[in-house]
């Protein structure tokens, strides 16, 4: 469907020194001048939100953040924060650049002519009904050259399979479209796979190692959103890089003017990377927050934050109140276990509560549990027109 513009996500609540995210993007957001877009105003906040809330000198430049609101700062200095996960299924922050290596970007060579011909072709894979009707799921490849298109649409087919799998999606996959768009590459398989050195010219700049981290598989975020463009209504990004190593990414910080909240990538032979999409979608379609915690963090002092599935009330006091998950409270959660208040979620082992000891927020291969179910059943209706 057509949605205006993203909601703050609960993952955005806290953040990882007590700063909300949230409001220091809000804050910015006011500052800047209209006229500029919003891919762009959101990418600037996002960076100054984070060097604000890690405490670390700002590898983009603040000026963004002053009242006189200066211009954006260039392409090359400009960061994103993305989520990525440990062989273990541990997820973890960071922040990259927004810019492609020099070395990926010196690889690239012009596409032929049937190559060019081809490139941006959009294919629908699942239709259930009409795009305001339904979540529209939109799958990019990258790494795969001209005659590779077909496999990319297996790939697409079976990495929707293995999502769709997880509940809720798999008592709700009438309510989803899914559609493939073409990414035509001149090399097939990603950067850094198999070896670090490894460096492919391909249609996204998909790249494993990103940030000197084997399994953080990064991808040029504005060349996404020129194909997610071309499908009809993309409310969901999941970029497949060509690989049968394991990784993948959420970029959860990103508003699209195309509609979408956030890009997952994921590799497309590993089974484990359909796990990464999927608790990405715990962010961008269920509002959703992490459930794990930084031991370092301490404990939690700011405002009780948004996320259905954190919060700063104990059991008793979530029931008094009748907020957030005290319906589920004493129920037995899909995950394992009963619904309580557990300490430690949101990045802070103390001073939150989560609904249960150890769901998919917290590690992956793991089940939504019971409040996290509803919280992407009520996700996939704000798309499907309610
Ligand atoms: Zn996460």
């Amino acid at each position: 469907m057509h949605r205006p513009r993203r909601t703050p996500t609960p993952s955005d609540a806290p953040g990882t020194s007590g700063i909300s995210g949230t409001s220091v993007r809000a804050r910015l957001r006011s500052r800047i001048p209209a006229g500029r877009t919003r891919t762009r105003l959101r990418l600037t906040a996002a960076a100054a939100g984070l060097a604000l809330a890690t405490g670390l000198a700002a590898t983009a430049p603040t000026a963004s953040a002053s009242p006189t609101a200066s211009p954006a700062p260039p392409a090359a200095s400009r960061t994103q924060q993305v989520e990525y996960f440990t062989p273990q299924g541990h997820p973890r922050h960071t922040t990259v650049p927004v810019a492609t290596p020099k070395s990926l970007v010196s690889a690239h060579r012009a596409r032929s002519a049937a190559e060019l011909a081809a490139d941006g072709d959009v294919t629908s894979v699942v239709r259930n009904g009409p795009t305001a009707k339904k979540v529209d799921v939109v799958v990019i490849g990258d790494g795969y050259t001209l005659a590779q298109q077909k496999d990319f649409h297996a790939d697409a087919k079976a990495k929707w399979a293995q999502i769709s799998a997880v509940e809720p999606y798999a008592s709700n996959r009438s309510l989803f479209n899914v559609w493939t768009v073409d990414a035509v590459s001149n090399q097939s398989g990603v950067s850094g796979d198999p070896a670090r050195n490894v460096v492919k010219d391909t249609a996204l700049d998909t790249r494993f190692w990103c940030d000197d981290i084997e399994r953080l598989l990064c991808v040029d975020t504005g060349k996404v959103e020129k194909y997610a463009a071309k499908a009809p209504d993309a409310d969901l990004v999941i970029v497949l890089g060509n690989s049968a190593k394991y990784g993948g990414a959420g970029y959860n910080d990103i508003t699209s003017p195309v509609g979408y909240d956030g890009i997952a990538t994921a590799s497309s032979d590993h089974r484990d990377s359909a796990q990464v999409a999927v608790h990405e979608t715990g962010h961008s379609l269920g509002k959703l927050a992490d459930e794990y915690v930084y031991d370092t963090n301490g404990t939690y002092t700011g405002a009780e934050p948004a996320a259905p599935n954190i919060t700063k009330m104990s059991a008793a006091q979530m029931k008094a109140k009748k907020a957030k998950w005290y319906r589920y409270l004493g129920q037995n959660s899909p995950d394992g276990g009963k619904v309580g208040a557990f300490e430690g979620g949101g990045y802070y082992p103390r001073g939150l509560n989560r609904p249960t000891e150890n769901s998919i927020m917290r590690t992956l291969g793991r089940e939504f549990n019971l409040p996290g179910r509803q919280a992407m059943i009520d996700g996939f209706h704000r798309h499907t027109g309610g």
